[in-house]
């Protein structure tokens, strides 16, 4: 077998922290009239590195396609999304006291859902965003915007042309790339001297605290925590100056960077951040096969619930063709037989069948026409949002379930 390597500090990987057996790409929804194809499946294992600890996915024949043009997430779907950017953008305006002509630039940049906010505030901003269709709508917007992947050749040439950047984000990427030096290095190329480059990610702390399994998924490499991080940014001359706790996602960071020498004092936020990681057992290797019989648990639960449903005549649906909804029903082995369709907002999504599953994706309407008795929510980091939103199942004596952090029925 060949021996992966950590992708933070180059250790050879043995430690398993969960394996979630072979899975389709978890974006990669079938259409209707492809479905006498097949699928390619890829194993889904995740490894931690026992000199960093950082937990990563294990080496799988990479497909070139993952961000390709059909990539089909736009991040404007999402109203509470939007709300978090707006806020974003007035806060780093008044924190670090930044003028008009203070240059912002995202990197995965989507579809400018961030950047217009400072667009609007009349400051120069660049998105990097290696989708094109992603690209294309933020364009439209009025948010410049390169097609490119990100990287330390692509930083030195964007910044001579462009200029550095007095601020950076990178929400929801750091743990999407599969070459994390080359990506925090370009930080390094394109940040002014007292630049400010902020990373969002979903934290492993609350992966591990609630069962988060259904976040694992190929287009996911790394499953971060402060503590291999600041390895990483120390190696690309960089300094994790601050750290705040996000909702979003289950409970993610936002990190707060900067160049080593750079003037930005450090909080006390890093260090408490780095111990509560510490006292949950993050930097002791033992502590991480305590979390692979969790989720099987989970998967008999949810298994004894669908036969339960079954057996009693009753007919569940879920509802949001997210991500970690494939990720989840394609380790639980659950089909049609006991799922019978998804809705999901996007209508890009609509009428195709879940990769792997083969469950078919309608949109929300379906839920009124069939009256399921229970509606499970697969992105449960929504579920507040979507009960509200669905309320109308209660009419006809529908009842809500989700299966992280444990199974609910509500
Ligand atoms: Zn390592």
């Amino acid at each position: 077998m060949k021996k992966t390597l950590c992708r933070a500090c180059g250790a050879p990987l043995s430690r398993s922290f969960v394996d979630l057996g072979m899975s389709p790409l978890a974006n990669s929804f079938v259409p209707l009239d492809r479905r006498e194809e097949g699928e390619t499946f890829y194993p889904l294992h995740v490894l931690v590195c026992d000199d960093c600890t950082l937990v990563q996915l294990a080496e799988f024949e990479e497909p070139k396609n993952i961000f390709s043009d059909e990539y089909a997430y736009f991040s404007s779907f999402s109203s509470s999304w939007l709300a978090h950017a707006e806020r974003y953008t007035a806060a780093m305006i008044a924190r670090f006291g930044l003028g008009t002509d203070a240059h912002v630039a995202e990197v995965a940049s989507n579809d400018g859902y961030l950047l217009q906010y400072f667009v609007r505030r009349g400051m120069p901003v660049t998105g990097i965003e290696p989708a094109a269709n992603c690209a294309a709508a933020a364009v439209a917007k009025g948010v410049y915007t390169e097609v490119q992947f990100f990287g330390v050749a692509t930083a030195r040439e964007i910044a001579a042309r462009r200029g550095k950047a007095a601020l950076m984000a990178a929400n929801n990427v750091l743990a999407h790339v599969p070459d994390i030096h080359d990506f925090v290095g370009g930080f390094r190329e394109m940040l002014l001297p007292q630049g400010v480059a902020t990373f969002e990610f979903p934290h492993l702390l609350s992966l591990i605290r609630f069962n988060q399994f259904d976040t694992i998924y190929h287009e996911h490499f790394s499953y971060l925590a402060i503590g291999p991080l600041q390895r990483v940014m120390a190696k690309n001359g960089l300094r994790i100056f601050d750290v705040e706790k996000l909702p979003t996602h289950g409970g993610s960071l936002r990190l707060f960077v900067c160049h080593q020498g750079a003037a930005h004092a450090e909080t006390p936020a890093v260090a408490a951040t780095a111990e509560e990681e510490r006292a949950e057992g993050l930097r002791d290797l033992e502590r991480y096969a305590a979390f692979a019989p969790r989720v099987v648990e989970i998967k008999a639960a949810v298994l004894e619930f669908l036969i339960a449903a079954r057996r009693a005549g009753k007919t569940v649906a879920g509802y949001g063709a997210a991500a970690k909804g494939n990720t989840l029903l394609n380790y639980c082995g659950v089909g049609p037989e006991f799922l019978s369709f998804v809705v999901d907002r996007n209508p890009v999504k609509q009428n195709t069948l879940l990769p792997g599953t083969r469950i078919p994706v309608f949109g929300i309407e379906a839920v009124s026409e069939r009256r399921p008795d229970y509606l499970m929510i697969l992105p449960w980091n929504l579920r507040e949002e979507i009960s509200r939103d669905m309320a109308a199942i209660r009419d006809w004596g529908g009842q809500f379930v989700v299966a992280i952090p444990r199974l609910e029925v509500f």
